[in-house]
């Protein structure tokens, strides 16, 4: 599909190109031939002039009725009529050459041009196919699970209430999931569409504070201790997208910290911008994954992590996404079983 429309935009770069060379060629034709039927009359005048013995000025009008009556007959004659022709032909000559080096040169860089014009287009979709195919593949897991469960229980004979509502309350688990899912991706997909932001004075210590109070009872089930350094920091910004943002790492910090680990969260004002650590020393990231967690749908590979945590592999692309469209920027430091810190940096209000 992309090579067929690379070709067609090809083909509009080139014509259009070729159309303005033509044009300007077509000018630079006309006006060289008019010089030069000029010059070439201007020079057989002078002749006929200097043959008759007359002096003639540098510079002198070639209008019939200006000039001397003695070479008013000869004027309008073309006696070197075949050297005019063949230096018309030579200039035409080269342009066509011209025209030509123009028509390769340009159809390259247009099928370069082309390539480049639509590569982003071309990413765009790679990524829509993927998030389709990865979201197709996330919903029909659960659903699957959910179909199997009830088939199995409309199998049974004899089926008591007891067993019904054990069947139920694995159905709610999974649909649970599913919309957990759902909003998730929902959630992204209008931050990539550009949903609006309402942007307003946060004070970003007051929101941290709230964040790591509610998720508390979270860290205490594994008896994490959450530290906290924070200095007052005003942002402009969307205060609901930067507290999922901020829910989204502190949830993932105790989610993948072992047993009384700790988590240490530091605000710190620089000079334009505010930085945001959230550090833990919790099971780690190999280098090899580094470079993909951002990625949708991408979960580390690693027994560990996928027994102690589930999820979608959703939140932290979702968390980049709410960083980027404040402008900001998120990094990750990470070494196995030694933990993982990420670096959020955000520009401050401009007072
Ligand atoms: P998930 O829903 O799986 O947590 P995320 O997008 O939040 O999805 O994270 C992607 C992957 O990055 C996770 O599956 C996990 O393997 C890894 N990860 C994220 N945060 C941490 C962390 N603090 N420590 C270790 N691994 C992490």
């Amino acid at each position: 599909m992309f090579k067929s429309a690379r070709i067609k935009l090809t083909t509009w770069y080139l014509t259009i190109i070729m159309l303005v060379s033509l044009c300007f060629s077509f000018f630079i034709y006309r006006a060289v031939s008019t010089e030069l039927e000029m010059g070439f009359r201007r020079a057989e005048i002078r002749h006929h002039a200097q043959d008759m013995g007359l002096q003639l000025p540098r510079r002198f009008s070639m209008r019939q009725e200006e000039l001397r009556p003695e070479l008013q007959e000869i004027a309008p004659r073309f006696l070197f009529i075949e050297d005019l022709e063949e230096a018309k032909r030579a200039v035409l000559f080269r342009l066509v050459t011209v025209n030509g080096v123009i028509l390769l040169v340009s159809a390259l860089a247009s099928y370069l041009m082309a390539g480049n014009t639509l590569a982003p287009i071309e990413k765009a979709m790679e990524e829509q196919k993927r998030f389709v195919a990865d979201a197709s593949h996330e919903l029909r897991t659960p659903l699957t699970a959910l179909k199997t469960s009830m088939e199995v229980a409309l199998r049974e004979k004899q089926f008591n209430s007891k067993q019904a509502k054990i069947v139920l309350k694995e159905a709610v688990t999974d649909i649970d999931h599913l919309a957990n899912l759902s909003t998730k991706m929902l959630r992204l997909s209008s931050l990539q569409q550009g949903s609006k932001i309402k942007f307003s004075a946060v004070d970003l210590s007051e929101l941290v504070k709230d964040v790591t109070n509610k998720i508390k009872p979270l860290a205490r089930e594994k008896e994490i201790q959450i530290e906290t350094d924070l200095t007052k920091c005003i942002i402009e910004a969307d205060s609901e997208q930067i507290r999922e943002m901020i829910t989204i790492l502190i949830d993932n910090a105790i989610k993948y910290s072992n047993k009384k680990d700790k988590v240490k969260f530091t605000l710190k004002p620089l000079k334009k911008y505010v930085q945001i650590i959230i550090q833990d020393s919790g099971i780690g990231i190999a280098q090899k994954h580094l470079p993909h967690i951002f990625d949708r749908f991408y979960r580390v590979d690693s027994s560990r992590s996928k027994k102690k945590a589930d999820g979608f592999g959703l939140g932290l692309s979702l968390a980049k996404q709410i960083i980027e469209v404040h402008e900001g920027r998120i990094d990750v430091v990470s070494r196995v079983e030694k933990g993982t810190t990420f670096i959020v940096k955000l520009p401050l209000k401009k007072s």
